[in-house]
């Protein structure tokens, strides 16, 4: 496969990079099954295993992957051909939250869709199907946003603060987190009780943190006990975790808020005059039910639903129930963006900036012909929006661009 010059430079400037730079191994790497996708090859090749940190380097340095990927599995033969042979017997737990699945306002501003059966075409978050003609084969174009950005290391923080350690009881020396190279974060739990769970139980897992499922009437929201305390915001769990979202709502919520909840005014009228009266009893020890009259059971089960749909945690669920998944490779360089898979301890993380911290490259301009980019921040610098323009970037920027196929060289 001819490469063409943008890619060649690339190919290049990831060479020079994997020359400089150790790709470390991941933990118990001989058990691991890694996958690549190359610059001059169609498709991923995988079931690939390196004994050793030395021999994967070896590989990067000769092959130069556009994406490198290994496996959240140990298996008996990780280079087997067919899955069936590779003997898998445990992995790790593992957590994707992407910006790509959070709805943040700014997607409106830099992200693109078009369906690749009708050609309909919208900016802002890509729906599941195209709303036009049903189709799930969609084409996104998106792109790097410090909002965006932002936003999923607090659903990372929350995920490890709230459910992992609090609710689940496991341990950050257990874990490992890395910057996924693009729009979100990984979290990797190798605690030995996760490793053997099946894929029905790391669905419980993401069920229990996305709040499927999740029934009011079983944490306290129930008409038969209504003489029975309300849920207290010290309880462990779901029950706990509502009693505090229900004081926060009601503290800050507007009449429209609650009327937006509950769809009906009048019951959002009976909340929002007895906030004070909702707020004490709630907030005293212990918790009483806030009964009014005219507020049943069923609208306080509606708000506690809003705040549930609040205080879950957005992970891709698919990542966590696959036990097979391939996932990015730390220290890899991600082929979309240029920046790199950057391991992290959870302090680091949450001082952690992917635009200043994950730069694979810093030295240097570059002029490209930009066709087409959204505003965008890397470094400290703000850049664009850009279209059909020549422009001089920093290098890092440049390598962006072109790794987003927003941008060619320019011949000097
Ligand atoms: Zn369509
Ligand atoms: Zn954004």
């Amino acid at each position: 496969m001819e490469l063409s010059r943008e890619s060649s430079f690339l190919k290049r400037t990831f060479a020079s990079y994997y020359r400089r730079n150790a790709v470390p191994s991941p933990r118990n790497i001989s058990r691991r099954e890694f996958g690549f996708i190359l610059f001059d090859r169609e498709g991923m090749i995988r079931h690939l295993s390196f004994k050793d940190e030395s021999e994967l380097n070896d590989f990067l340095r000769k092959n130069v992957p556009l994406h490198a990927y290994y496996s959240s599995a140990y298996y008996e033969s990780p280079d087997a051909e067919n899955m069936e042979n590779k003997g898998w017997y445990a992995a790790d737990l593992v957590f994707d939250i992407d910006a790509d699945h959070i709805p943040t306002p700014c997607k409106e501003e830099h992200d693109k869709w078009t369906c690749l059966d009708c050609g309909f075409s919208a900016r802002g978050m890509a729906p599941d199907s195209c709303p036009n003609c049903g189709s799930k084969r969609l084409k996104v174009e998106s792109w790097l946003c410090e909002l965006c950005l932002e936003t999923a290391k607090s659903e990372t923080i929350k995920l490890v603060e709230d459910f992992l350690l609090s609710d689940l009881g496991l341990s950050l020396s257990k874990m490992s987190f890395n910057f996924s190279g693009h729009r979100g974060y990984h979290v990797h739990v190798f605690d030995e009780v996760v490793l053997e769970l099946s894929q029905e139980a790391r669905r419980e897992i993401t069920d229990y943190i996305r709040a499927q499922g999740l029934s009011p009437r079983f944490h306290g929201f129930s008409r038969v006990f209504v003489s029975e305390s309300f849920p207290d915001m010290t309880d462990p769990g779901w029950r706990g975790r509502l009693a505090r979202g229900l004081y926060d709502f009601i503290s800050g919520a507007s009449f429209d808020d609650l009327k937006r909840v509950l769809g009906k005014s009048r019951v959002a009228k009976l909340i929002y005059d007895n906030r004070d009266f909702i707020l004490s009893n709630l907030g005293s020890s212990p918790p009483r039910w806030p009964s009014i009259r005219g507020v049943s059971v069923s609208a306080w089960s509606k708000i506690a639903l809003h705040v549930a749909g609040i205080q879950r945690c957005y992970i891709d669920e698919r990542v966590t129930t696959d036990i097979k998944r391939l996932m990015r490779l730390p220290g890899s360089i991600h082929g979309k963006t240029g920046f790199k898979v950057q391991s992290l301890t959870f302090s680091e993380l949450e001082r952690f900036d992917p635009l200043n911290d994950a730069l694979a490259f810093r030295r240097g301009e570059l002029r490209v012909h930009v066709s087409s980019a959204p505003r965008f921040v890397i470094g400290d610098e703000e850049f664009g929006p850009f279209e059909d323009v020549v422009v001089e970037l920093p290098f890092p920027a440049a390598v962006y661009l072109l790794c987003k196929g927003a941008a060619s060289l320019v011949e000097e």
